[in-house]
């Protein structure tokens, strides 16, 4: 369980005032000027030491996206930081917390890593449904502004850095960093190609990264405290800490900040108060938001909550958004509702996806009530394979997974489900 002096969000819950003052005293903005003065390749070598990985889902090494950042971008080019702050995945609200109860730690972070990849400015792009917390996040640039932390000879460093708020008009795919470059600069928020790779061609055309909240909010602890601090939290490539959320049914739901690799069923019971029912009552979890494959409780009783472990498992660790299912749960019509959400939420831009996700919707429909033979479990298990890997990006895969998951491993309760029907109705 992680020790209270290595957590990294202590106002998670918002007990103590969120304002600049207090935040201060938590620690925040502590040294940042040093930390410049260290130089830019500091910053990122102390963030590769860390081995963070990206924690917006696909777990990319941080330290190394921002070296793909050039030195000097070709035509004299500005670069930029985006922070993804669009949290839409079913099932997760980890950010959600950071951005009102920890607002400063994502605007010192925005400095730091900026720095580090030569930015002129950070734009974050917060979904438009989360008002309350754009306004809280509005509140402490604007402090910090004031105090000349960030703007012109940011913290008195002699670097120049802005910090731009940008609302979104709440589209799922716009959580997908190049429809998030899309839509900022004002077009239809799609995917784009690539290669070209946003640190080559991203915002307006320049050199970008594009990091998830969490992600930017842990940089300033990871330099206060170093990267070997970091990396000895967790394990081995999996390493410090990781906000958790945990919902469905559990006697307490709730978002906690826990060690990389804590045990899955040590997560819920500690800290959620165990499955309703207790833990024989569970039938199937979630473990990285809605896009990831389910795991059945045979899994769960020993897996660890990781990027390798549940990638071994056929699963992920994804945002780490934890949906638990007890065993009233039809898990059928869960994934049938996952799959409508995927289907409404695709872009339409490439045909797989596009066609594929209604397809796969109303084949899952027809089997909520068992409508169908047993030769569509695997006519359904094909379409996914031809919809995964086919696709620009990720939302493809995302609404295949679910589907496949629940074939992998609740393949019998489908086939009794179409027995069952066959005999109603003959
Ligand atoms: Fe759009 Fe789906 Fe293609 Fe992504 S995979 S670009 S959401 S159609």
């Amino acid at each position: 369980m992680l020790k209270q002096e290595n957590r990294i969000f202590t106002n998670l819950y918002g007990f103590e005032s969120t304002g600049l003052v207090a935040s201060k005293k938590r620690g925040d903005w502590k040294d940042t000027k040093k930390f410049i003065k260290k130089g830019h390749d500091w910053v990122i070598d102390e963030v590769k030491k860390s081995c963070l990985r990206g924690r917006g889902g696909a777990g990319f090494p941080t330290g190394l996206k921002w070296s793909f950042m050039p030195k000097e971008p070709p035509g004299g080019k500005p670069s930029y930081l985006v922070i993804n702050a669009d949290e839409s995945e079913p099932g997760t609200c980890k950010d959600r917390d950071i951005i009102r109860n920890e607002p400063h730690k994502i605007v010192e972070g925005a400095l730091l890593a900026g720095y580090a990849m030569r930015a002129v400015a950070a734009y974050i792009y917060i979904r438009g449904e989360f008002y309350n917390e754009a306004m809280a996040l509005q509140k402490a640039i604007d402090e910090a502004y004031k105090a000349k932390l960030i703007g012109k000879d940011a913290c008195g460093s002699g670097y120049n850095f802005d910090v731009y708020l940008h609302r979104g008009a709440g589209a799922y795919i716009c959580g997908e960093e190049t429809a998030q470059l899309q839509s900022l600069e004002g077009k239809k928020g799609q995917p784009r190609l690539k290669p070209p790779f946003p640190a080559g061609v991203g915002l307006y055309g320049c050199p970008t990264t594009i990091n998830n909240v969490e992600t930017i909010a842990v940089v300033p602890t990871i330099l206060r405290r170093g990267g070997d601090w970091f990396a000895s939290l967790g394990r081995e490539n999996n390493t410090g800490t990781k906000v958790f959320c945990i919902s469905g049914h559990v006697n307490n739901p709730c978002n906690v900040e826990e060690e990389m690799g804590i045990s899955l069923k040590e997560l819920i019971e500690k800290h959620a108060g165990g499955v309703r029912g207790g833990w024989d009552n569970l039938l199937a979890i979630i473990p990285g938001g809605s896009s990831v494959p389910m795991l059945p409780r045979s899994i769960c009783d020993t897996v660890t909550m990781d990027f390798d472990s549940l990638r071994e498992q056929q699963s992920g660790l994804g945002t780490a958004g934890v949906i638990v299912m007890d065993k009233s749960t039809d898990l059928i019509e869960a994934i049938e509702r996952l799959a409508h959400f995927y289907m409404h939420e695709s872009c339409g831009q490439c045909t797989p996806c596009r066609e594929g996700t209604g397809w796969m919707w109303r084949i899952m429909k027809r089997l909520v009530k068992g409508d169908a033979t047993l030769d569509e479990i695997d006519e359904l298990l094909d379409v996914t394979k031809q919809v995964e890997g086919h696709t620009i990006c990720a939302l493809g895969d995302a609404a295949a997974w679910p589907i496949q998951g629940l074939i992998r491993h609740f393949r019998f309760l489908i086939e009794d489900r179409i027995k069952n029907f066959s005999k109603e109705v003959a």
